[in-house]
């Protein structure tokens, strides 16, 4: 492997939101030069998206940030569903077992991007404010960019690799003619930072159904809620006054309380929106650029990060000659199927939120009874908020055998028994030696490379190693495991050997 090819040319980031931040810091860690150019001449002081699920949190932890968002942030034990005031269930989040972050938290998207601009600071890297990107056209060995400075200055500039994070206008994606498809759900939200005088619960994200409509109630830091309320269509650029939410409050949360000044409202329609490619040639698309996701259910954000970490590890091992470039293709694929994933079930809950027939309230709010007390919301609506079920595995959806399978996330940490890591390299696949069940003989055996970095699932405390014996297969086997925790391939029936002695490179620290 050749580990010493270095890019001539930085990889160019358009747009500094969380996605092209978290972008930047992934590739910057590896040593990959970034230039990060936003249009905009200042930070965006707006809340917008406020919810950091857990999977997301894993993530963070790459680019050593996790710990801070935490720390600023307001713990969820779970999601609770209710209807006219009353709780049909809750997805416990607390109760995930195979995470280091078994919560929900809340924390402001500016609050979030302050984090993860001080990271990319640390890591030597800078946002160019007011630096708009014009035009691109797509060279096929390069990209040809139009850059316009604030002084109005324009600068005609190549790059090997660019990233569109532009957002949900991308100029990226539509100065390279990337269709943008979706649709859109028949309803307008009103959304605000507020107070709330009352016993609001501050433990739970609760969706409060009743046949006037939805109402989302999210504990913030600081005493503040996010309140989000379903309201009939406006014009655009209505700004809800303090008394929509209150009258929300009232009738679809039985009057739990008083809302005080609003710090901020808006409106917005629901609307889904997936980019039809999110790679052409030598420009990735990323976050709201590639995806619109109905901000209702929290995961726009989420599902963007998801998207920087996925091109992050890619990208930097194509540009070290580690990779085929066909990786990328890849990370195009699997993304785009996720997105689609998350936007679908998104838009599902938002529609079950806003049933006003008497009959199907009452068989919606009965199916949900059921399937909680069968234990299903805790099994699979749990995973599905806390992103921990994305799977790349063909196919996706519920999952009702509880096996892995490549594209699978494999789990990472169980936090009942203290150990918050198997230890994965945080820039190469790990190859992960499962013995199986019983002792056995293996049939298989294949040799790591020089460096490769291995990790021995049976050296595990016996508690954690009988959680994954659930999961992994009884007979041996090897996982390769990518460096974003999703396992590449299984190889069944296999011991992998290490060439001894074991030349160890420094590069591949753990990160999980
Ligand atoms: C009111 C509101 C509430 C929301 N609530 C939630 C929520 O609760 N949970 C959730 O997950 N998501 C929520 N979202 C969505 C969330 O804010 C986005 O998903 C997230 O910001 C996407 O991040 P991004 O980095 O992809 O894009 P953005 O944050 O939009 O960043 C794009 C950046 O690109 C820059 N840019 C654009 N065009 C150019 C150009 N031509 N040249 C240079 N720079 C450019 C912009 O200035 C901007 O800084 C909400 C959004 C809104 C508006």
């Amino acid at each position: 492997m050749n580990m010493s090819r270095r890019p001539d040319r930085p990889v160019l980031i358009v747009g500094a939101g969380p996605v092209g931040l978290v972008l930047a810091c992934e590739l910057l860690q590896r040593d990959v030069p970034v230039r990060v150019v936003d249009q905009a001449t200042g930070f965006s002081a707006q809340s917008r998206a406020v919810l950091v699920w857990p999977r997301i949190l894993e993530l963070l932890r790459r680019i050593r940030v996790a710990e801070q968002v935490v720390d600023a942030g307001h713990r969820l034990d779970g999601v609770g569903y209710y209807s006219e005031g009353r709780l049909l269930g809750t997805a416990a989040l607390n109760r995930l077992t195979d995470t280091p972050y078994p919560f929900g938290l809340t924390l402001p998207q500016n609050d979030t991007e302050r984090i993860l601009r001080d990271r990319l600071a640390e890591l030597g890297g800078k946002v160019e404010r007011g630096v708009q990107l014009v035009d691109v056209v797509d060279e096929r060995q390069r990209m040809s960019v139009l850059l316009r400075h604030p002084d109005g200055r324009d600068e005609l500039t190549e790059t090997d690799w660019l990233v569109g994070a532009d957002g949900a206008h991308s100029t990226v994606r539509g100065r390279l003619g990337i269709g943008f498809e979706g649709s859109t759900v028949d309803v307008t939200f009103a959304i605000t930072d507020a107070p709330i005088d009352g016993p609001v619960r501050r433990d739970l994200l609760q969706y409060l159904y009743s046949r006037n409509g939805a109402l989302g109630v999210i504990p913030l830091p600081g005493g503040l809620f996010r309140i989000a309320t379903s309201v009939p269509p406006h014009e655009h650029g209505w700004l809800p006054e303090r008394e929509v939410f209150q009258r929300a409050i009232d009738t679809r949360a039985g009057g739990i309380g008083t809302v005080g000044e609003p710090a901020w409202t808006a409106a917005f329609a629901v609307r889904t929106r997936i980019a039809t490619q999110f790679r052409q040639g030598r420009c990735l698309l990323a976050g709201d650029a590639a995806h619109i996701i109905s901000p209702a259910g929290g995961q726009g954000m989420n599902t963007g990060i998801q998207d920087a970490v996925a091109i992050g590890w890619r990208l930097a091992s194509v540009i070290e000659g580690n990779a085929p470039i066909e990786i990328l293709d890849d990370y195009a694929r699997q993304r785009r199927a996720a997105a689609i994933r998350v936007a679908k079930t998104t838009a599902l809950q938002t529609k079950w939120g806003l049933y006003g027939n008497q009959l199907a309230i009452a068989a919606r709010d009965a199916t949900f009874r059921v399937a909680h007390r069968a234990g299903l919301v805790q099994r699979f609506v749990a995973p599905l908020m806390a992103q921990t079920d994305i799977s790349y595995a063909p196919g996706q959806g519920p999952r009702w055998r509880r096996a892995l399978r490549a594209g699978d996330r494999f789990p990472l940490a169980w936090p009942e028994t203290a150990v918050d890591s198997i230890g994965l390299a945080r820039d190469t696949t790990t190859l992960a030696r499962w013995p199986g069940r019983r002792p056995t003989v293996y049939r298989r055996h294949m040799a790591a490379d020089p460096g490769q970095h291995v990790v021995d699932l049976a050296a595990l405390p016996p508690a954690v190693f009988a959680r994954l014996a659930a999961v992994l297969p009884a007979g041996p086997a090897v996982f390769l495991i990518q460096p974003d925790g999703h396992i590449a391939d299984i190889i069944p029936d296999a011991d992998v050997t290490q060439p001894a002695p074991t030349p160890r490179r420094p590069a591949s620290e753990p990160a999980h």
